[in-house]
């Protein structure tokens, strides 16, 4: 039972133990006093008294003089005093004379109560009495704490203990912190120096102990300051930590060293690439936050290969460290200079205005290191070239802006070496600009059906006569003019367009194609189609589904696909070449001889017809070039494919095709490619004469 839940708020509420023979006084007291609030036991005689003291948590026992005999309650207060000091005794007695009170409380008791006794004066003498006690056992315990901290500071301790109170002035002192007060220049009764009393200060008001680092006499002190409660003074226990100080700063010594070497090249021992690239990343939070400019420079030291060669790898690494310190002398501390890897130095310049002034920076580096390179006893008079790209202007990642300046240092070296260039000023800004805006372009054309179909006509040789026609896709943009197949067919790859593109040209040729073969002519379509096409899901099912839209058979349609495709196709899992020809589809392979298929992958292949690359009709005038165009017909024989000429220009090459046995021809000379309508004309004409 503690004294806190004895205690309310109209005061401290106890349990009481009543000793009386006299029935009806234990009956009416017990009643009164539950009635305040204590709680309450009785015993009419002595043995049932200590009974009761036994087993219950009595904090007050109210005891007649005499219950069995004269001066039992005298009894029972000698009884508890050694056993249970805690609990307090007071005495009721019938006997008006003083002296008896006086024995009494020599004795040890609390208080007294003189019978005959009205229930307030009871009632007022145990509250007193309750309050008293728990007043007397709360400063015990805490004179009891107060030993216990002092304990733990003996005066022979050979740690420094002082007791100081909250203003400072110095109360006790031990022998060991004699010196330290030496040192402090003051003695008991003065004031301890400046830092220490406001440390004390502080930690009074925040009522918990606190640690304060000292230095004295070469040693180092932890001082733990106690406030002791309910008092103006408080202890100050001093560790001495010079040994565990040392310990830890062999430590971070050490520690720092680890980092050292995790983040630094040991060559030259500049910052490597993973602190240059933390440091960046930093620089570019800032960059975008401040408003300033943030520029990386790659570094190349020109012709580093030749001088490693002609002078030696350790002559190598010599230049590369001078280069490295030429850099670092020149540039500011707050910017970084790195090594990148082989040859490479990296630099990070932070909090530019613009452009401009990463280029001068740059530049009076390059400069700077040339000069100092010239006069060093190294003798090698080696030049730097620099590639620069700024943050927030050219990218505002790291990866991108490595990157650019990758790019703009290509740029430097091509442009002769020995020089500094900005990522701005290359042609790659053109490009990557122009290619954003062309993705963008490309995307709307394909949704405005603004890339169509243009036809060309394919004559057989035998006959003269045209049996075929290829569309080939045309765009053309108000703000690009002609846009050629061979870049949008590559960008709608790379964008992810080209199922879309291609879908949109084969239902616009198919639907032309039917409004032709109604005109009861008996051409075919050939049909162009890239390898990412050709390998998207349901290709040839959507292919025969429009087919089938159309009313057109599959063999009318030829599906054109370049040499080096059709091979990367046949070692992939799934040939979709296969099932395009058993649909019925035919099979061309577009510009043969470009890529290097073998004899055997040729065989493999479920092909109908060879189109001879243009490069080889080019050539056909020497005689090397025409002997591997009669060959590749040859090859087409003994593989029974047909054969096409393509890029057919004028007479001659028209004749001699014809002559080696090429089966069709196309090509400018036999006409262009044309729009439906024109196409429309041109067959009828065409035909009309060749028949
Ligand atoms: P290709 O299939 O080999 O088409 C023949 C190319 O040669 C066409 O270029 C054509 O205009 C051109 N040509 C025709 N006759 C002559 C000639 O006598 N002299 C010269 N110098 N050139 C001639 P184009 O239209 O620029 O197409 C380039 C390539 O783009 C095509 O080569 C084809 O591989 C691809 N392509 C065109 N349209 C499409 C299409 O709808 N889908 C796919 N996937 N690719 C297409
Ligand atoms: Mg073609
Ligand atoms: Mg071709």
């Amino acid at each position: 039972m503690t004294e806190s839940e004895n205690t309310s708020q109209t005061g401290v509420k106890s349990n009481v133990l009543i000793v009386d023979d006299e029935a009806e006084l234990l009956q009416m007291v017990q009643i009164a006093l539950k009635r305040s609030g204590h709680k309450v036991w009785v015993s009419k005689d002595m043995d049932g008294a200590r009974n009761l003291i036994q087993l219950n948590p009595i904090e007050i026992v109210l005891a007649d003089l005499t219950i069995e005999k004269e001066n039992d309650g005298l009894i029972i207060l000698d009884e508890l005093i050694p056993r249970a000091p805690d609990i307090a005794v007071v005495i009721m007695t019938g006997n008006h004379d003083v002296q008896t009170a006086i024995t009494c409380l020599r004795n040890g008791a609390f208080d007294y109560l003189l019978k005959p006794f009205n229930l307030n004066e009871l009632i007022s003498v145990v509250n007193k009495v309750a309050e008293r006690r728990y007043k007397m056992i709360e400063q015990r315990n805490r004179i009891e704490e107060q030993i216990i901290v002092l304990s733990r500071f003996p005066s022979e301790s050979p740690s420094p203990v002082l007791r100081v109170k909250t203003d400072g002035t110095i109360l006790y002192a031990n022998m060991a912190s004699l010196p330290l007060l030496k040192e402090w220049n003051c003695g008991m009764g003065q004031k301890v120096p400046e830092f220490l009393k406001n440390f004390i200060i502080e930690t009074f008001k925040a009522e918990r102990q606190q640690d304060i680092e000292v230095q004295s006499n070469g040693r180092i002190y932890s001082f733990t300051v106690t406030p002791i409660k309910d008092s103006d003074f408080v202890y100050v226990y001093g560790h001495d930590i010079t040994r565990l100080k040392e310990t830890e700063r062999e430590l971070t010594i050490l520690k720092n060293q680890a980092q050292e070497m995790a983040l630094h090249d040991p060559l030259t021992g500049l910052p490597n690439r993973i602190l240059f690239e933390d440091r960046l990343e930093q620089a570019i939070t800032q960059s975008l936050r401040g408003g300033t400019k943030t520029a990386i420079a790659f570094f190349d030291i020109d012709n580093f290969k030749q001088i490693n060669d002609t002078y030696g790898h350790k002559v190598g690494d010599q230049l590369l460290i001078k280069i490295a310190n030429y850099v670092k002398e020149a540039t500011r501390r707050a910017d970084t200079v790195a090594r990148w890897g082989g040859d490479e130095l990296i630099l990070l310049l932070t909090g530019l205005h613009n452009q401009e002034e990463a280029n001068f920076v740059c530049e009076r580096i390059r400069r700077s290191v040339q000069e100092k390179l010239r006069d060093d006893d190294l003798g090698i008079s080696a030049t730097l070239s620099m590639g620069v790209a700024v943050c927030p202007d050219d990218a505002q990642t790291t990866e991108l802006l490595e990157q650019q300046a990758d790019t703009a240092l290509y740029a430097a070296k091509r442009r002769g070496k020995n020089m500094v260039v900005l990522f701005s000023d290359t042609d790659y800004v053109n490009i990557f600009q122009q290619k954003a805006r062309l993705g963008i372009l490309l995307r709307q054309a394909i949704d405005n059906n603004k890339i169509v179909p243009y036809y060309q006509p394919i004559i057989e040789t035998k006959t003269k006569r045209i049996v075929a026609i290829e569309a080939l896709a045309r765009w053309f943009e108000t703000e690009l003019g002609w846009v050629p197949p061979s870049t949008f067919i590559l960008m709608a790859e790379e964008e992810g367009l080209i199922d879309s593109l291609g879908e949109k040209i084969a239902t616009k040729a198919f639907n032309d194609f039917k409004i032709l073969r109604q005109n009861n002519l008996q051409i075919s379509l050939n049909l162009n189609v890239s390898l990412r096409q050709m390998y998207s899901i349901d290709y040839v099912e959507k292919l025969l589904q429009l087919t089938k839209n159309y009313h057109l058979e599959p063999e009318w349609i030829t599906i054109e696909i370049t040499e080096s495709q059709a091979l990367v196709g046949s070692i992939k899992r799934g040939n979709p070449l296969k099932e395009i020809a058993s649909a019925g589809f035919r099979l061309s392979i577009d510009d043969f001889g470009q890529g290097y298929s073998s004899f055997s992958s040729l065989q493999e292949m479920p092909l109908n017809e060879l189109k001879i690359d243009m490069s080889f009709v080019r050539n056909m005038k020497t005689e090397k070039g025409l002997r591997i165009v009669k060959a590749i017909v040859e090859l087409a024989k003994i593989l029974d494919l047909g054969t096409i000429g393509e890029g057919v220009e004028d007479k001659d090459e028209y004749e001699i095709l014809s002559e080696i046995g090429v089966d069709k021809l196309q090509g400018y000379y036999i006409g262009q490619p044309m729009a439906f309508e024109e196409i429309t004309n041109y067959l009828d004409t065409n035909l009309k004469i060749l028949t």
